[in-house]
């Protein structure tokens, strides 16, 4: 194991996570000029790129290429040191970070300040089954995995003789209606609808998709009269609200509600909300009742100083909600990192943090088929305005002038031409070769 120290009397700065937290704060770092030798920052990060999740619902529903809602870290970070791998563990008296790469390289790290953002991973419910049948949406390889499986479904249901097996490979059942969940169910149920046109054996065959939401209603933070739009928008398109209603288990591919109701679904997904990353465990930090990293208004982790942590692992002070904490959006994260930068900075240079001061700007809702909700600055909108505000809002924040053309561009091929419905679950998943396998004309 190698061990890497402050380099040349420079302040070390480590940062945990490569998604908003990690990414805007180290490209605010960079940006940012104060007196004294200017820190050395190293970003720890699992992927070599950032995840743009807003997008997530349209990569699985086709209106965006896989690789078009992330963005490399090299290249927009210039100076930052990024090593790709894992942080595993943390030890707060001598501040050190310990780094495995893929290969298992370990390094120690040492920091002067630390910065941590981890994200979420899928709060999982304890229903018996779920685990096993659902997928989550949260990361890339989720969503992909999803499109592809909603396709095969398609074919599956185009061979089989079986009417029963053909209804359960043709019912969606998605459990939870928080915005990463309609937004992802009106996505695939854009997709399915566009494809089966191209089925003639499943034109006539009921497609079910089934939202079920243990509370009373959608998306109460859009404001009662757009909650009631999207679930007026949902119902007439056919998909089944199930709210109020709780999923009480999942076997031999049925998901029995807490109502007796029983759904026979080959595709069950599960977008009931996040919790913190369980690296935040691994790292020894004082966690609050949800998991999530305790720190004051400044983004400073009790009891530790030089350590910090934002973003949807750590338990913000919500300055808009006085007694509750911010929650887990891009806008909120984003707007964190570039404080903690600021405030790490501060520090080095013996000046007082600042606390955090945000209010939500706007929520966005995306429905597919040229519909949305939008709240904005205290007004509400609906339908295709809001729809086209929503994509220049996420437009103008996806990082890369780069990544805005490609994004743009497949909007627009989007617009005027058909869906791509490729099923490439195969991809990056090649047959091993056949060692007896000779090549043709030899032997
Ligand atoms: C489907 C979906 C749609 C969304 N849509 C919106 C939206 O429209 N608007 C909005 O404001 N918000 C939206 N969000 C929420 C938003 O994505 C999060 O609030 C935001 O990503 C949180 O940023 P973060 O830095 O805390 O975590 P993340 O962006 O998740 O980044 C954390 C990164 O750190 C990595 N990591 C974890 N542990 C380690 C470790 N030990 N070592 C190295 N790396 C590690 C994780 O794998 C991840 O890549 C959406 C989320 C989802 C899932």
């Amino acid at each position: 194991m190698t061990e890497t120290t402050a380099a040349n009397g420079r302040p070390r700065i480590v940062i945990v996570g490569g998604g908003f937290g990690g990414f805007f704060s180290a490209l605010r770092l960079e940006r940012r000029r104060d007196e004294g030798p200017a820190p050395h920052v190293t970003l720890i990060s699992d992927a070599n790129a950032l995840l743009y999740t807003p997008f997530l619902p349209q990569a699985a529903g086709g209106t965006l290429e896989p690789r078009h809602v992330t963005t490399p870290l090299r290249g927009p970070l210039r100076s930052t040191e990024i090593l790709v791998g894992r942080a595993v563990a943390h030890d707060a008296a001598r501040r050190t970070v310990e780094f495995a790469s893929a290969s298992d390289e370990r390094r120690t790290l040492h920091y002067d300040h630390l910065v941590l953002s981890p994200g979420s991973s899928s709060r999982m419910l304890p229903v018996p089954g779920l685990a096993e049948a659902a997928v989550g949406f949260k990361t890339l390889a989720e969503a992909i995995h999803l499109r592809n499986t909603a396709l095969q479904m398609l074919e599956l249901a185009n061979t089989t003789s079986d009417p029963d097996e053909r209804a359960a490979q043709l019912t969606f059942v998605f459990v939870g209606g928080g915005y990463a969940g309609v937004e992802a169910l009106a996505e695939l149920e854009d997709l399915l609808r566009e494809a089966r046109r191209l089925y003639p054996s499943l034109r006539d065959q009921p497609f079910r998709w089934v939202l079920v939401e243990a509370t009373e209603s959608l998306l109460p933070e859009v404001g009662t009269r757009l909650s009631a739009y999207v679930m007026r928008q949902l119902h007439d398109r056919g998909i089944e609200l199930r709210l109020g209603t709780r999923v009480r288990e999942v076997s031999d591919g049925v998901v029995t509600l807490d109502t007796g109701e029983r759904l026979p679904a080959r595709t069950v997904v599960l977008t009931a909300g996040v919790r913190a990353h369980p690296t935040v465990a691994a790292m020894g930090l004082p966690v609050d009742d949800a998991g999530r990293v305790r720190v004051d208004d400044t983004l400073a982790v009790d009891g530790l100083p030089g350590v910090w942590a934002l973003g949807d692992a750590a338990a913000v002070p919500d300055p808009a909600r006085p007694g509750l904490t911010c929650p887990p959006t891009s806008q909120h994260v984003t707007k964190q990192a570039r404080l903690v930068a600021d405030n790490v900075l501060a520090s080095i240079a013996g000046r007082p943090s600042e606390p955090f001061r945000y209010r939500t700007r706007g929520l966005f809702v995306d429905l597919g088929r040229y519909k949305a909700v939008a709240s904005v600055a205290g007004l509400q909108f609906s339908g295709l305005p809001a729809w086209f505000m929503a994509r220049s809002y996420h437009l103008s924040q996806i990082p890369g002038f780069t990544r805005k053309a490609r994004v743009a561009t497949d909007w627009t091929v989007g617009i005027l031409f058909d869906r791509d419905l490729s099923e490439l679950g195969s991809l990056g998943h090649p047959e091993p070769l056949d060692p007896q396998g000779g090549q043709h004309g030899r032997d």
